[in-house]
């Protein structure tokens, strides 16, 4: 039995989630796998906060659970944003477009269907084939 994996759309080789990324890495460490999972999120968010656009650094870059934890949302890659630390404590436990509306002071249209596809992605899907 092999497993093959086909890659969806544009998108670079990446697992769906941090446990995901784990089990297949082999050299580096646990600390080292989270760091380059979430490191993987701000790029794809080109280190800018989803909501007000401020570019953000290692430091002032938090990660926003599209989906609030509380609500059921799961740390997957398509449930996790970048933001900053002020829209991150002022969406709180919100749904994301109740928090991010036309209401919202920094509200863009562009920048709510990017969080839209995000949302939508299916970057792996993982097959078992007979060989
Ligand atoms: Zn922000």
């Amino acid at each position: 039995m092999h497993i093959r994996v086909d890659l969806m759309k544009h998108e670079l080789p990446m697992f769906h989630t941090e446990n995901d990324l784990l089990q297949n890495l082999v050299v580096t460490s646990p600390k080292s796998a989270r760091k380059k999972f979430r490191e993987s999120i701000f790029e794809s968010w080109e280190w800018r906060c989803m909501y007000c656009d401020e570019a953000l650094t290692e430091i002032t870059a938090t990660i926003d659970h599209i989906k609030p934890k509380v609500k059921g949302g799961h740390s997957t890659r398509n449930n996790m944003g970048l933001c900053c630390s002020k829209c991150n404590s002022s969406k709180g436990s919100q749904l994301v477009f109740d928090y991010y509306n036309k209401s919202h002071p920094c509200y863009s249209e562009a920048r709510a269907s990017k969080i839209k596809e995000w949302i939508d992605q299916h970057l792996v899907v993982w097959s078992l084939t007979p060989g």
